[in-house]
């Protein structure tokens, strides 16, 4: 089969067209400037990367400017449309009601439009793409995959916030946690290279990227994850805060005078490692200002690792144990620096690190000694496989 992957943001929209047979890549791209220009990024293996100006008013033109080159004469690499056999979409929230992937009806249509009071700027996007999907390929099956999903097995005390349980029942305000494909995809493939089968291992999965969390997945399933209601929560990133005491926004209010849009602004935009460093939301950037001698770098670094480090050690203590710590995205799977660092913090586990793999890049190994008590992997993350691997299951299920 061959499945079209969509990633629908607002301004913006990822493609790749997978083989889900060979699970090749046949073309993937990016159309960006969505609603302000358009810009079309588009990429075949063994071909020069293209780029082109559009004009992508909404979402419509985009996703049909992706089915034009995907089928160009020069460098398309399928005939017709009528060779996309399904589309899979990242949804990213499925709130309580998505407990696993969906083929798209229009009851599962109205379910993901009821959760978009939870992600206001992702949930449009997602159902556009979607409803122009349905436009320019009737009769084409579609799947929601969702970022949510992986997490609902988490149990109550994991998910309860401790504020009157009405605001539970009335908003839905609990945690849900993000990046569930990423940490599901890095899980599976970690037990792979254990030669283990998943349902006996406890797993920490550390998806360390410009948004950053982490997972306990014991048996197979998660247990825990360290973002919340919303993917502000958990370990700093590269521009939002993490967890903070919840306090904070509303000292900062009172003492400022700044409104609620104001300060979603500061927690999302302007926080994280660019906030305590003044340098850059990107680590590389902020690693070349610690080396040279930037003393606000280091302990933006310095920061993000500790608190890596310290979400960890929860997990262990909740999940009794780990036998395996997985580091994946941008920076999991390139800063060799911020593995070590995380490592070192947890030597009391008997973790040894061998530097020379974690010196290594771009594959997926193992990159602890014999004689470690815990393994740790770096596995590169692949959520658009894995939306593809769903989206095949069920079609073909159907
Ligand atoms: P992602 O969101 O998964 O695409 O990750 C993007 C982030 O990964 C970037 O903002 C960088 O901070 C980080 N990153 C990528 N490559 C490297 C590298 N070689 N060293 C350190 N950080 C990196």
């Amino acid at each position: 089969m061959k499945i079209l992957v969509l990633n629908c943001g607002s301004s913006s929209l990822k493609y790749q067209l997978i083989d889900s047979e060979t699970e090749n890549v046949l073309a993937k791209g990016l159309c960006e400037r969505i609603g302000v220009d358009g810009r079309l990024k588009h990429e075949v293996p063994g071909m020069d990367k293209m780029t082109f100006d559009l004009d992508f008013p909404n979402h419509t033109p985009a996703i049909q400017a992706v089915i034009d080159a995907l089928t160009n004469a020069e460098y398309g690499v399928i005939k017709e449309i009528g060779e996309i056999d399904a589309v899979g979409h990242r949804v990213a929230h499925g709130g309580e009601k998505f407990t696993k992937s969906a083929i798209i009806t229009e009851e599962v249509l109205d379910a993901i439009k009821e959760c978009i009071e939870l992600a206001p700027l992702h949930n449009p996007a997602n159902i556009a793409g979607i409803e122009v999907c349905e436009q320019l390929m009737p009769g084409v099956p579609q799947v929601a995959v969702f970022d949510t999903a992986f997490h609902q097995t988490m149990p109550e005390k994991a998910y309860l916030y401790a504020i009157p349980y009405k605001y539970y029942e009335k908003y839905g305000i609990r945690k849900y946690g993000f990046h569930g494909t990423s940490h599901k995809y890095v899980a599976q493939e970690c037990a792979n290279l254990m030669d283990m089968p998943i349902e006996e291992l406890k797993i920490i999965t550390c998806h360390l990227g410009n948004g950053a969390s982490i997972c306990a997945v014991r048996n197979g399933i998660s247990i825990d994850t360290s973002m919340g209601f919303t993917p502000l929560d958990g370990i700093a990133m590269g521009t939002r805060s993490g967890s903070i005491d919840p306090s904070v926004p509303l000292f900062l209010m009172r003492k400022e005078g700044l409104s609620i849009d104001e300060v979603d602004n500061i927690l999302n935009k302007q926080s994280g490692v660019l906030g305590l460093s003044g340098v850059s939301s990107d680590f590389r950037d902020i690693e070349n200002a610690e080396a040279e001698g930037n003393s606000r770098a280091t302990v933006a670094l310095e920061t993000f690792a500790y608190r890596v480090a310290k979400t960890i050690g929860e997990y262990v203590a909740t999940m009794k144990g780990v036998d395996a710590i997985v580091f994946t995205a941008g920076l999991g799977e390139n800063s060799g620096p911020t593995r070590q660092v995380v490592c070192d913090y947890l030597r009391y586990l008997g973790i040894r690190l061998d530097s020379y793999k974690n010196s290594l890049r771009g594959q997926a190994m193992e990159i602890t000694t014999k004689q470690s008590r815990v393994q740790v992997f770096v596995i590169p993350t692949n959520e658009e496989l894995m939306i593809a691997r769903d989206t095949k299951d069920l079609v073909l299920a159907k």
